[in-house]
């Protein structure tokens, strides 16, 4: 009796697992078709110095536009984007289009210093980013130094060797790294400091309960860490007025959040530019 029941935890195992992998593949199947029939688009979303709030970047965010589920961000597409691969063809779109239209501010003379693109550990490891970041840079004929990739602090962890190097080409040639995302992971500093980047990003979670003491502490350090490393900090996801005193008081290089703007499409984006006047 007791193997019959086994038996029959195991089918409902399988079917479970079946469905759920049929799932799976059509959301693959589907976000492969919405890169194709150009669904996604990039959004971007800038970044201001503190305490002057001067402009100092904007940060590409891809969007996909599903016909039937509507606006989706990030959160709700990219694990399957990763797990099928398609993260690299939506990666290099999202590196091309963004230089195209950092391209276009530029000579509209309404350019931030910095377009910052996000990349994954696959872009990384996989395929050819050295040559995928020059053509980018060459085909929206870009000098390499208004590019800053941006690497979260677990996708650093995770780098060996190979993909160390792929960023240390890329440094050489001129552009920067920022460091996503920091102190959701547990870097060493001995990394951090060999990586050469610009920046330094303090995650969301830090910045929503800064009014606790606790993260207080952890931003202060951070800050204070970095400076010394020699990075600039941003603080991500800046909500209020307090929020953005406390970072002055501690010292924070700049800010990017809601208090400023959210990641807006390109053509307002570059209404928000155009009538952005503290540079
Ligand atoms: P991230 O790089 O840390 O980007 C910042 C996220 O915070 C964005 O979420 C942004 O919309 C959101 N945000 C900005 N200001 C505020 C605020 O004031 N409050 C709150 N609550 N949130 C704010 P988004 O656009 O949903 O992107 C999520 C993540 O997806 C990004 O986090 C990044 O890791 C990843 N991502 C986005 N675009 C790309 C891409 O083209 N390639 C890759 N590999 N990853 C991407
Ligand atoms: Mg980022
Ligand atoms: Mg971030
Ligand atoms: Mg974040």
């Amino acid at each position: 009796r007791a193997k019959q029941e086994g038996r029959h935890a195991y089918r409902f195992f399988t079917d479970r697992m079946n469905a759920y992998s049929i799932a799976r593949q059509l959301q693959e199947n589907r976000l492969r078709e919405g890169l194709e029939l150009g669904e996604l688009e990039v959004y971007y979303q800038p970044q201001v110095s503190l305490p002057e709030c001067r402009l100092v970047g904007v940060e590409a965010l891809v969007r996909w536009h599903h016909p039937a589920d509507g606006l989706l961000l990030p959160q709700s597409f990219l694990s399957i984007a990763e797990e099928s691969g398609l993260i690299l063809p939506i990666g290099a779109f999202v590196l091309k289009e963004s230089c195209l239209q950092m391209k276009q501010w530029l000579e509209m003379g309404i350019a931030p210093p910095v377009l910052c693109v996000n990349l994954s550990l696959q872009q990384i490891a996989y395929c050819n980013l050295v040559q995928l970041a020059h053509d980018a840079l060459q085909h929206a004929d870009l000098p390499a130094h208004r590019l800053e990739l941006e690497l979260s602090e677990t996708i650093l962890q995770a780098c060996g060797d190979t993909e160390r190097k792929t960023l240390e080409t890329l440094r050489g040639m001129g552009l920067r790294i920022a460091i996503d995302d920091f102190g959701a992971g547990y870097s060493s500093l001995a990394n951090l400091l060999q990586l050469n980047a610009e920046k330094l990003k303090i995650d969301n979670r830090f910045i929503g309960s800064l009014s606790q003491p606790q993260s207080e502490t952890i931003v202060r350090s951070t800050i204070l860490m970095a400076q010394a490393m020699g990075f600039s900090t941003v603080a991500e996801g800046v909500e209020n007025q307090e929020q953005l005193e406390k970072l002055i008081q501690l010292g924070c290089n700049g800010i990017q959040g809601w208090l400023i703007a959210q990641a807006m499409p390109a053509q307002e984006c570059t209404r928000w530019l155009g009538s952005y006047t503290v540079r």
